[in-house]
C-alpha cells in the first residue's frame, strides 16, 4: 500500500480529491490513508505535487535511512566513543525487542479463525 510522508505533504488535497474509493482522509492537515479501503491503484502517487506519497516498493528503504538519521542526530550529542557505542548497542537490543514482538504477533494472527 501507498504511504504518505507526512514531513513532505503540503496539504493540498489533490491526492484526496483524486482516489477512487475515498481511501485518503486528511488528519492534522496531512493526507492518512486508510489501508483497508485502498486498492492500490497509485493515483495519488502520480498526482501528489511533491512526491510525498511513497510507493510499497520505497517505502523500506526511505525508513531505514530516516531511523538511520535519527539515530546518528542522536549520536551527535556523546562525546565518547564508549558512549556512542552504547546507545548503537541499545538500539540494537530494542530493534530486536520489536522484531520479535512483530514476528511473534504476525505468527498469532495467521492462527485467527474468522
Ligand atoms: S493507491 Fe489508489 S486507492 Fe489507494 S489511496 Fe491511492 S488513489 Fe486511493
Ligand atoms: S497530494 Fe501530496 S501534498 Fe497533496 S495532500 Fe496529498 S500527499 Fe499531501
Amino acid at each position: 500500500m501507498p504511504w504518505v510522508n507526512k514531513k513532505e505533504c503540503v496539504s493540498c488535497r489533490k491526492c484526496v480529491k483524486k482516489c477512487p474509493v475515498d481511501a485518503i482522509d486528511m488528519l492534522k492537515g496531512k493526507a492518512l490513508i486508510i489501508d483497508e479501503k485502498c486498492i492500490n491503484c497509485g493515483k495519488c502517487i502520480k498526482i501528489c505535487p511533491v512526491k510525498a506519497i511513497l510507493k510499497d516498493r520505497e517505502i523500506v528503504g526511505f525508513k531505514i535511512q530516516s531511523n538511520l538519521k535519527e539515530i546518528k542526530s542522536s549520536l551527535s550529542g556523546y562525546k565518547s566513543k564508549k558512549e556512542k557505542k552504547r546507545l548503537i548497542k541499545s538500539q540494537i537490543r530494542q530493534m530486536r525487542m520489536q522484531q520479535k514482538i512483530f514476528r511473534g504477533t504476525m505468527n498469532e494472527l495467521k492462527r485467527i479463525k474468522v
